[in-house]
């Protein structure tokens, strides 16, 4: 991976030179891939799209930022000015200040529902379903929060990717409506095959997934078994 220059752009609200990482190169070697489509590829990183200042904490659409208008600022700046991607709380604070709808609305909830996931993601398959559940939902009121997202992101997708059955199959899968899942799957002509090739797994183990009840998120394998 080699990063280029990062671009300098200025805070709307208070100026200060914020820096947002830019790629030359990258790869996806050691890639993992997740049923919500999160991927974490260690040689290619995802930047945000949107995010916050540090310094005075305003939230914003990366690329509505204008360059840095400060002469002084370093081509590189300290670790801390650059953009990342910001938490659930804040996340659900720019969707709630920016009341957006359609791609820009489906953008910010499918983040808020990946960090949902985060809670539960890397140790999964070794907690009892009462121990994701208590991971995953802090209180009634948050689980409320996280199935409203869940369900909105839902009828976007139908507008947004009417086509794209897998994505739709997850959702009512982690929504808990599994045989709504497999019926997508089913209509789709998604079969599945734990051998085959990384879409084939995938719809494989969300059917075995949708016949034990199992509503969490989980990592696709990256390649074929070899037995
Ligand atoms: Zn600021």
């Amino acid at each position: 991976m080699m990063l280029a220059e990062p671009l300098r752009l200025a805070c709307p609200r208070c100026g200060a030179t914020l820096y947002q990482r830019q790629l030359w190169s990258g790869n996806t070697l050691g890639a993992r891939y997740y049923s919500d489509r999160k991927r974490e590829a260690p040689m290619l990183p995802s930047f945000p799209s949107f995010s916050k200042c540090p310094k005075c904490g305003e939230l914003f659409w990366v690329r509505d930022l204008k360059p840095s208008e400060d002469p002084d600022a370093p081509q590189w700046g300290p670790s801390e000015a650059y953009l990342d991607i910001i938490d659930l709380e804040d996340s659900v604070r720019f969707l709630e200040e920016k009341n957006e709808t359609g791609l820009p609305e489906f953008t910010v909830r499918t983040q808020i529902w990946r960090l949902y996931n985060d809670r539960v993601r890397y140790r999964v398959d070794q907690r009892t379903r009462a121990e994701n559940e208590a991971a995953l939902w802090k209180s009634d009121a948050d689980k409320e929060r996280w199935r409203k997202n869940l369900e909105r992101i839902d009828e976007l997708t139908k507008e947004i990717a009417p086509d794209d059955a897998i994505f739709q199959a997850e959702i009512a899968r982690e929504l808990g409506r599994f045989d709504e899942a497999v019926a997508i799957l089913e209509a789709a002509g998604k079969t599945g095959d734990p051998e085959g090739n990384y879409e084939a797994r995938l719809v494989a183990k969300m059917r075995e997934k949708c016949a034990a009840s199992d509503p969490f998120v989980f990592q696709n394998s990256t390649r074929r078994s070899i037995l």
